[in-house]
């Protein structure tokens, strides 16, 4: 994406400007270009004769155009493609530094700041409002929630197919017979060796494979068949449960439902 498509992701494809959009007021920090101090922008003249009117502090060097990555002019205000990378900011710091001006003329601050003058600390007192304290609580809540499901996880994933083409079949035993493929990942990093187990009909059982090998951050799928007796369970769809479980540790076990066919 970054590699053919470029500046477009940044600017049509990411969801961080739309959000931006939504979650933003005039007490939002942003990069701002200070137009009261910059404007009416233009080249310096080499002498104070040579120049004409009195000039802002931007001398229109561009320079925030060009090192600015999705190509905007952040001098015609915040727009939203504008990814906050401050490139624009460290950039005109230095071409303030080389004019002799105070840097800043490109700085973190908010609309109302601009507006009306606030001091650094009047910009800080206007962050702490019932916003911006909502969305770091969602944002913590979301921390949380995540932090618990990675400490939740289990690392193995277990996906159960039925075999469509043929429902179900007498087996020569006389009992009724449900073929299934088994696909399971080991995402540990260690091999483990695992137990097939079926149940939710009485006396079902498991024909072909009941213990497989993985290695570590491997996968193998496992075809096998599950019998009951005919009288056993009721006619048509019955759940029933495939437990994958390591011999080698009960906690990591998966229970997978899936349907038992009967004619
Ligand atoms: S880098 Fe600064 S001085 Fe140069 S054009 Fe941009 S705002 Fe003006
Ligand atoms: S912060 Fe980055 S994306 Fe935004 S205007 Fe400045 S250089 Fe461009």
């Amino acid at each position: 994406m970054a590699g053919f498509l470029r500046e477009q992701v940044c600017k049509y494809m990411c969801p961080y400007a739309r959000f931006q959009g939504v979650m933003f007021d005039p007490d939002t920090l942003i990069i701002s270009y200070d137009p009261e101090r910059g404007e009416p922008r233009g080249a310096r003249r080499k002498t104070a004769a040579g120049q004409a009117k009195p000039l802002g502090d931007c001398v229109d060097c561009r320079i925030c155009v060009q090192v600015c990555p999705t190509g905007i002019d952040i001098r015609r205000g915040l727009q939203l493609e504008c990814i906050a990378c401050a490139a624009c900011i460290d950039a005109c710091d230095q071409v303030m530094d080389k004019v002799g001006s105070p840097r800043g003329l490109i700085r973190y601050s908010t609309e109302n700041a601009l507006a009306k003058h606030y001091t650094a600390r009047e910009v800080v007192s206007h962050l702490l409002r019932t916003r911006t304290l909502l969305y770091a609580s969602i944002l913590l809540g979301i921390i949380l929630a995540t932090v618990w499901s990675l400490s939740q996880r289990i690392p193995l994933k277990v996906d159960v197919l039925r075999d469509r083409s043929t429902l179900s079949r007498e087996a020569d035993d006389g009992r009724i017979e449900n073929v299934y493929r088994l696909h399971i990942s080991n995402t540990d990093g260690v091999p483990h060796r695992y137990s097939i187990g079926v149940s939710g009909i009485d006396g079902i059982d498991i024909v072909g494979e009941r213990l497989v090998e993985i290695p570590a951050a491997s996968s193998t799928t496992v075809a096998l068949s599950a019998r009951v007796q005919p009288e056993s369970g009721k006619k048509g769809s019955n759940q029933i449960f495939f437990e994958i479980r390591a011999i080698t540790d009960d906690k990591l076990a998966i229970r997978e439902k899936t349907s038992f066919f009967l004619p």
